[in-house]
């Protein structure tokens, strides 16, 4: 069963890297358009360390590539309203935090969301980006549109059994107390795409294809489909220290 995302005004996504924001919250932002609902998107870093072969692809070169892909990505979902940072790949937390939450503020105050969507405290894989802006979202929430309805990405425990193979294969996750994992009663949003929806979620997922082109071809598109383009969930925000971590919760 899904539940919708709530109300009907503007969806504010906050994230690290390109590609974050069509993982986490591609089928919901595609959603959200096709209702006529504002959706703005803002991006921390440029991902411009996100190679294995940084010699191939040296940073710059790398930003340049992962912009393009970014906006086309979003374009396939609908989304046109996109905020780069800027902020340097892999070293968000040595930024100064206030002088971030008050550029984050800013445009957040210009938005007005409705709902916020963003990691949680977890920064979902651990990665430390991730983290870090999880703190800045809330607080550029709480300081400019604290009505706004703020939700963190989160798996529930059905998805991460069905997966946890994967993620042992890929090393997706920061540590072993990773993904936490969403109690059936906390769970605030579930979209389940339908087949159409994940088609377009594969496209999007598609066109950032630096970051994408060798997992699919390791995985199998159907494996991809099946994995990525088949569920998102989100939990209401909450203090970290009351949140769940164990299985089966
Ligand atoms: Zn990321």
């Amino acid at each position: 069963m899904s539940i919708p995302l709530p109300g009907t005004g503007p969806v504010f996504g906050i994230w690290a890297h390109p590609d974050d924001e069509v993982y986490l919250s591609g089928g919901l932002m595609a959603a959200a358009r096709a209702a006529g609902r504002r959706v703005v998107c803002v991006t921390a870093t440029r991902g411009e360390h996100g190679t294995d072969d940084p010699e191939r692809w040296p940073p710059e070169r790398l930003a340049a590539i992962r912009d393009a892909e970014l906006t086309a990505s979003l374009a396939a979902l609908g989304v046109t309203e996109h905020h780069q940072l800027g902020l340097p790949d892999g070293n968000c937390v040595r930024q100064p935090f206030d002088a971030v939450v008050a550029r984050l503020a800013g445009i957040v105050a210009e938005v007005r969301p409705e709902v916020v969507l963003t990691f949680g405290p977890d920064g979902f894989t651990g990665h430390p980006d991730h983290r870090m802006v999880s703190a800045w979202a809330e607080a550029a929430r709480n300081r400019a549109a604290p009505n706004a309805r703020l939700l963190f990405a989160r798996v529930t425990a059905e998805f991460a059994d069905t997966w946890r193979h994967l993620y042992d294969r890929l090393g997706m996750f920061a540590s072993d107390d990773l993904p936490w994992r969403a109690a059936p009663d906390r769970v605030a949003v579930r979209l389940r795409l339908d087949d159409a929806a994940a088609d377009r979620k594969l496209v999007a997922l598609r066109a950032q294809a630096s970051q994408t082109a060798q997992l699919t071809a390791l995985l199998g598109e159907e494996t991809m489909r099946a994995w990525a383009c088949s569920v998102e969930t989100f939990v209401d925000a909450v203090p970290a220290q009351a949140l769940d971590f164990a299985d089966g919760c």
